[in-house]
């Protein structure tokens, strides 16, 4: 696979590994729904809603302090389309709302699957180290567990990342922020790699799944499937406003982005320099 093995010193891999293996997931909705009685919700009274929530949020916060951490609690509701990774408690949460199309297809066969939901399970792993994960440790404190020299590698490598994306051109003029998105950056090339590994594995397990399908080899569905999840529409004072406040990079630039850096998407296209979407191997980024 592109990740390199080989650039991470023994130390700074026991670690990862010691972290990887404390991972906890949760996936679906907790095993207790939260309690919103005495929460008064009216339909006419939108304002007075909004305020007697915020209160009785506060009111739920403010009774916590000095108490025992909560591992159960989950930070989205069921029906969130999203997944997130919580440094602190080392955990990968994925809501019911996001098992789902065009996340998730019971009827689609596993290259779509892996090329979507797998690569967002992948990208919320690759959040515990990015540039802000890794600098949590297995217990969820934050600790360099980084030697010196791996760190800096780190920083050399996540700045091709940087320099991909404050290349592309959202708008006329107005350009990704390379910095602001580099941790989602991070996690969508990270992802995508453990996607595709993940995706090899299966088809060599059960080789009679290697089939193409409407011309599509499996390896071109993985790729079609994650570009197609990140089809997005937004007006130009939204894509504007994303620009400068969302880690995320815009679609039209996650949906092709990790792809570029990988030598197996050139492969599975057949996809040579004369092409547009090629990147030179010099330029491409490996770090997960
Ligand atoms: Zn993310």
């Amino acid at each position: 696979m592109p990740s390199a093995p080989g650039w991470r010193s023994p130390a700074t891999r026991q670690e990862a590994l010691r972290k990887f293996d404390r991972f906890s997931e949760k996936v679906g909705h907790p095993r207790t729904f939260r309690d919103y009685a005495g929460l008064e919700v009216r339909r006419d009274d939108l304002l007075g809603n909004v305020l007697r929530a915020n209160a009785f949020e506060s009111r739920r916060d403010l009774a916590r302090v000095g108490k025992a951490v909560d591992r159960s609690e989950w930070h989205m509701t069921p029906q969130t389309v999203n997944a997130y990774f919580s440094p602190p408690l080392n955990e990968i949460v994925f809501p019911a709302g996001i098992l789902q199309p065009p996340f998730f297809d019971l009827e689609m066969d596993d290259a779509v699957n892996y090329g979507a939901i797998g690569v967002v399970i992948g990208h919320e792993i690759t959040h515990g180290y990015d540039d802000q994960g890794r600098k949590y440790d297995a217990d969820g404190n934050l600790r360099d567990w980084w030697t010196e020299a791996d760190g800096g590698e780190f920083d050399r490598r996540a700045s091709r990342v940087v320099d991909q994306y404050a290349a592309y051109e959202a708008l006329p003029g107005k350009r990704v922020n390379g910095r602001l998105t580099l941790g989602e950056n991070i996690a969508d090339l990270g992802g995508t790699s453990i996607a595709f590994e993940a995706l090899q594995r299966a088809l060599a397990k059960d080789p009679s799944r290697r089939r193409t399908l409407d011309g599509f080899t499996p390896e071109q569905r993985f790729f079609l499937s994650l570009s197609q999840l990140w089809r997005v529409n937004w007006r130009e004072a939204e894509l504007q406003r994303r620009l400068v406040v969302d880690p995320h990079s815009p679609g039209q630039f996650r949906g092709i982005g990790p792809h570029v850096n990988l030598p197996e998407f050139y492969q599975a296209w057949g996809i040579t320099d004369a092409s547009p979407l090629w990147r030179k191997p010099e330029e491409r980024a490996t770090i997960w």
